[in-house]
């Protein structure tokens, strides 16, 4: 099988790289994409903490406009990302009353409807959690289960580090970074039919 840079120059008459997405046929869909998610959010006192979609036990939760599910922001940037969409913040922006203490599972939810419309499934997901306490270790099988329910894959196909924050000085702080590898499983819905020569 030829690389498949290999089969873009040659759709080019010149041999040159399409410079946008629109210089190829619409069909043509990567075979994979990969995506990238930040996010942090603050430890406040008398709300409960949600990480992963699940309530872990803590004297402290997540402050934030939604329930502050850091975890579950950080995979919905990375789907969205991986599509090249607009953002969690644009989708659901903090200056909307709708959102106020919502379940960050809605978030990830549309962000998955959007992969799938895009004609992709997730082929696992990577993440790293900073954060000094609660020790997530003891809970790390269920957050695992949990994502790879909401994402439709194998827990195993969903990976979760635990790393507390030395040297950062940022112990009142929950960080999240997430990598996902999309596989292209079908035409795009929104992707034009090729023109017949
Ligand atoms: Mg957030």
């Amino acid at each position: 099988m030829k690389p498949r840079i290999a089969r873009i120059c040659t759709d080019n008459p010149d041999g040159r790289m399409p410079k946008t997405k629109d210089q190829r046929p619409a069909t043509e869909q990567p075979s994979t994409r990969i995506g990238y998610g930040f996010d942090s959010h603050e430890f406040r006192p008398g709300i409960p903490l949600k990480i992963g979609g699940i309530t872990l036990q803590h004297d402290m939760g997540l402050g934030g406009h939604s329930d502050g599910d850091v975890l579950l922001h950080a995979i919905t940037d990375a789907l969205l990302g991986a599509i090249a969409a607009p953002d969690i913040g644009a989708l659901f922006p903090p200056s909307d009353p709708k959102w106020k203490g919502a379940d960050s599972v809605i978030f990830l939810r549309e962000a998955l409807k959007r992969v799938h419309d895009a004609g992709y499934g997730v082929a696992n997901v990577d993440a790293s959690l900073i954060l000094a306490a609660p020790k997530i270790g003891p809970h790390a099988a269920a957050i695992r289960t949990r994502v790879a329910g909401l994402l439709g894959v194998h827990s195993d196909c969903v990976g979760l580090k635990a790393k507390t924050p030395e040297g950062l000085n940022l112990d009142n702080a929950a960080i999240a970074h997430v990598v996902v590898l999309l596989e292209n499983v079908k035409p795009s819905r929104k992707a034009a039919p090729r023109k017949k020569r």
